[in-house]
């Protein structure tokens, strides 16, 4: 679960870290009340939306009146922000932040992260801040470090000190890194984060620290042990289809291509998504069903593959384990005539009573084209969507 700046930086100032004084706004007027209270001379207002590369796409802007404050609320609020991590639909922005603008000196970047390979929480800092972190990756590998913390030991002052001097920092400023570090990872374990980005944390003019951007993640398993995180869920930032799967617990995520996936399990759903781009489709989403197929979960995992415009073809993979190939076909057919499928499908269902499923579905008067393996399954969907295109 991602939250969006204000959200972060509120948690952060809980932890201690250096954040400038600010506040959220819906509407203009209360942009204006907020900038009021903040006292100026300078403001950055800035779109609050879940993805970053807002500065780029004029969804920051630095004024220097109340009046200004005010014409760029109006900009802001409403406008469809498009950034390099939005898509080309973009993001529709419905708040903002009014924060006090910020005398920087140098802009640094620094994220913690879990790193799968080393299983282990990993800080990345780099004196490249500001910028795309990428593009920092690409071009100029060396100027971005790494620190692994070991989960047992936590993290050390060692650690703070490194990165501190890794960014070149000295004195006063070294100090308050090293305290920033501790802060951030505090906050980063204790809230069960999955991703903390400050870019840029800045130098001031006068040798301060700041955290003038954060973007947050969340593991979402563990979200049922802090309600405090769960309240600052968006759900106009997420998915539709993706926040309708959560409540039937399909593991579902959007994708942009034009073959829905049904599947059991999310070893065999990477391996359906494979197996479809490799035939010369590419699918519209990941679905995993889950263990128990019921005809109910199969419907709504229908509905919500259908409720995507995008899909011309639907293929359903399930494996008969503990679930007998049988009920999975009843489940199918019965969910297919209650949505009224109307793009080709192709099912493909292997396991116990397997033979009895396949009867089920020849004999149910649907226009199911039933598949022998998951070749043959690929293969009939990706022709089928051509076919009907
Ligand atoms: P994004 O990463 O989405 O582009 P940022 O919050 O990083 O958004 O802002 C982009 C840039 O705007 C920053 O790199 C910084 O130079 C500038 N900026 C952001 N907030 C402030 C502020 N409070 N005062 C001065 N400059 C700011
Ligand atoms: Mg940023």
């Amino acid at each position: 679960m991602n939250i969006h700046e204000y959200q972060a930086k509120g948690l952060l100032k809980e932890y201690g870290a250096p954040v400038l004084k600010s506040g959220v706004a819906y509407t203009p007027s209360e942009a204006v009340d907020v900038a009021k209270e903040l006292g100026g001379p300078v403001w950055v207002v800035k779109a609050q939306i879940h993805a970053g590369g807002r500065g780029k796409a004029g969804g920051v802007k630095v004024v220097k009146s109340l009046e200004d404050v005010e014409a760029a609320a109006k900009e802001l609020i409403g406008k469809t922000l498009v950034t390099h991590q939005t898509g080309p639909e973009g993001k529709e922005v419905k708040r903002i932040f009014v924060e006090d603008g910020c005398a920087i000196k140098s802009e640094f970047y620094i994220s913690f992260l879990v790193d799968r390979a080393t299983s282990n929480v990993a800080i990345v800092a780099s004196t490249e801040g500001g910028m795309d972190i990428e593009e920092v990756a690409e071009a100029t590998p060396e100027k971005i470090d790494t620190y692994t913390i070991d989960p047992a030991a936590g993290l050390q002052p060692y650690h703070c000190r490194k990165v501190a001097f890794g960014l070149g920092l000295s004195g006063q400023a070294a100090k308050e890194c090293q305290k920033l570090v501790a802060s951030l990872y505090a906050t980063f374990m204790e809230k069960d984060a999955a991703m903390l980005e400050i870019n840029p944390l800045v130098l001031t003019q006068d040798d301060h620290m700041v955290v003038l951007d954060a973007k947050m993640s969340f593991d979402g398993n563990a979200l049922f042990r802090h309600p405090d995180v769960r309240e600052l869920r968006d759900e106009s930032e997420e998915d539709p289809k993706e926040i309708e799967a959560s409540k039937y617990d399909l593991n579902y995520i959007s994708l942009d291509g034009a073959i829905g996936c049904m599947v059991n399990g999310a070893g065999l759903a990477m391996a359906t998504m494979d197996i479809i781009k490799l035939k010369g489709g590419s699918p519209a989403n990941f679905l995993d069903v889950g263990g128990g197929a019921t005809k109910e979960r199969v419907t709504e995992a229908f509905k919500i593959i259908l409720s995507d415009d995008n899909v011309e073809g639907i293929l359903v993979n399930i494996f008969g384990g503990i679930m007998r190939c049988d009920v999975i076909a009843e489940g199918v057919v019965a969910a297919a005539r209650e949505v009224a499928i109307s793009v080709p499908l192709v099912v493909r269902l292997e396991g116990t009573n397997v033979e009895l499923g396949k009867k089920i579905m020849a004999e149910s008067g649907l226009p199911i084209i039933s598949a022998d393996d998951l070749n043959d399954a690929a293969e009939k969907v990706v022709k089928a969507v051509k076919e009907a295109a």
